[in-house]
């Protein structure tokens, strides 16, 4: 029986997986997954985790409860040898071992993009996994306990001072989810007022969220600044050392929490790791129909989607465009994936990757969003109800979407929840000192 691996099972891999399974018949091939998480991170909802209004676990889909056939191994591809038709795997425990396959299916996605720049490594955080979203949470959180037995001054105000870096998609959700958990949560603490809240948003281009238009854009800036956020645009961050803020246009602040969402970078494993043919960008090549290589020179029983491949855009249609790295292709691609090695399996043709944009929609916190289909631009709480009614329904599996769904039904008459959860990073902290809790340090400083 011939082998199917993916590397990677988060969207792409998830749904090249899923895909294969309903259509594969018994004995045609097996389907085997390596990926270092044992879920499939729903990005989508991270900004609404760093809110409180999804719950962590729900952005987390087991692939060991949905996949029924598919073999899973927890561990991380560090090598593929596609001429040998091996991947070694380094498992979490135990020493690396290879893997033989028949068919390659590469999703392992993007990284968050790093910078050289003093102080972001020791003082950010990223965007990108459930982790980070519930840290960000914790951290404001703590923050707010600290802040609010401390005399107004500087302490105070580091406290009370949020950054982001980045203001592409991840970065204003994130930023106006967070913002808009500070607001309500202020009204809960007599001692602090809104008034003393700090939010900066750092941009280095002149504008923020480049996946809608110039006036949506603009409209999103002034939303925020409305609500008493600060977006610096043409701005690069210069320094973070220990949480303090220097831009390039010379403003400074002291910030305690510093969240990281300057982009994309590619996958070290695919970028630097494997003998198929990498772009400048460090994504794999690949045709239209999502086999890997060109037209010219193709790689047989290769195939790639998702973030970490330079997908030609045919809905563009303009040479040497490839799909932007979203959820709407990654999932796409994955299920048309699953078919074309099913087509190629059974001595058909495989079908090219066409999809046509169906806009975008991003929340700005509860109650707002933004939305864009072309000229279409539907602002405020219309568009927040289209952003979650579009995930929830996107969300894969039934299951995961009525427990999102009963969570924002629950929130409605509760509101969220507001407790910092911070001590689960030292669970023996309290049996060791008999009861005291653990520290709240905010930055992730042991303490
Ligand atoms: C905060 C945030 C919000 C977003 N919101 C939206 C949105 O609203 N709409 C939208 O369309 N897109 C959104 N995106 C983008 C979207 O989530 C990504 O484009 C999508 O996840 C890409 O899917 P993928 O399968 O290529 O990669 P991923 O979903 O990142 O999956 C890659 C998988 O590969 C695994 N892996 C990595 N390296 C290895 C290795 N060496 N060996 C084995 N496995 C490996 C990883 O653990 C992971 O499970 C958002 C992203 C973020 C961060």
């Amino acid at each position: 029986m011939r082998t199917i691996l993916v590397v990677g099972g988060g969207y792409a891999g998830f749904y090249t997986a899923w895909g294969l399974e309903k259509k594969l018949r018994r004995g045609e091939a097996r389907v085997v997954v390596v990926d270092p998480r044992p879920y499939m991170t729903y990005q989508p909802f991270l900004p609404e985790v760093v809110a409180g209004s999804v719950e962590a676990r729900h952005a987390a889909v087991s692939p060991r409860r949905h996949l029924r056939t598919t073999e899973l191994i927890n561990g991380s591809v560090i090598k593929i040898d596609h001429e040998h038709r091996t991947v070694v795997v380094r498992p979490a425990v135990g020493p690396e071992f290879p893997l033989p396959y028949h068919v390659l299916v590469v999703t392992a996605g993007a990284v968050t993009r790093k910078l050289a720049i003093p102080g972001v490594a020791e003082s950010a955080i990223g965007m990108k996994h459930v982790e980070e979203a519930v840290a960000i949470r914790d951290r404001l959180l703590t923050a707010f306990d600290q802040a609010a037995v401390l005399p107004p001054g500087a302490a105070r105000s580091r406290l009370l001072t949020v950054t982001f870096v980045g203001g592409g998609f991840s970065g204003v959700e994130g930023f106006g989810e967070l913002m808009s958990l500070a607001h309500s949560l202020v009204r809960k603490y007599p001692t602090l007022s809104a008034g003393e809240l700090n939010f900066h948003l750092v941009e280095a281009r002149d504008r923020i969220l480049p996946e809608v238009t110039d006036e949506p854009g603009r409209w999103v800036v002034r939303h925020l600044a409305g609500r008493g956020g600060h977006v610096h645009l043409n701005a690069q961050l210069r320094s973070a050392v220990d949480g303090h803020i220097v831009l390039s246009t010379g403003e400074e602040w002291d910030s305690e929490l510093i969240v990281w969402t300057a982009g994309n970078g590619a996958n070290p494993m695919v970028h630097n790791h494997t003998d198929l043919p990498i772009d400048a960008r460090g994504q794999v090549i690949v045709r239209a129909d999502l086999r890997i290589g060109t037209d010219d020179a193709p790689v047989a029983d290769a195939w790639a989607a998702g973030d970490d491949a330079a997908v030609p855009d045919l809905a563009i249609n303009r040479p040497g465009v490839a799909t932007v790295p979203n959820a709407q292709h990654a999932v796409r691609q994955g299920r048309l994936l699953a078919k074309n090695i099913i087509a190629v399996l059974r001595g058909r043709e495989p079908k090219p990757y066409v999809h046509h944009s169906l806009g975008v929609v991003a929340t700005l916190g509860l109650g707002r969003g933004i939305f864009q289909w072309r000229g279409i631009v539907i602002k405020g709480f219309p568009a927040w109800v289209m952003h979650r009614g579009y995930h929830v329904l996107a969300v894969p599996t039934w299951e995961r979407k009525v427990r999102v769904a009963a969570v924002w039904a629950t929130a409605l008459f509760f509101g969220r929840d507001i407790v910092s959860l911070a001590s689960v990073q030292h669970p023996r902290r309290a049996f060791e000192t008999g009861g005291e809790p653990a520290a709240t340090s905010t930055a992730g400083r042991p303490g």
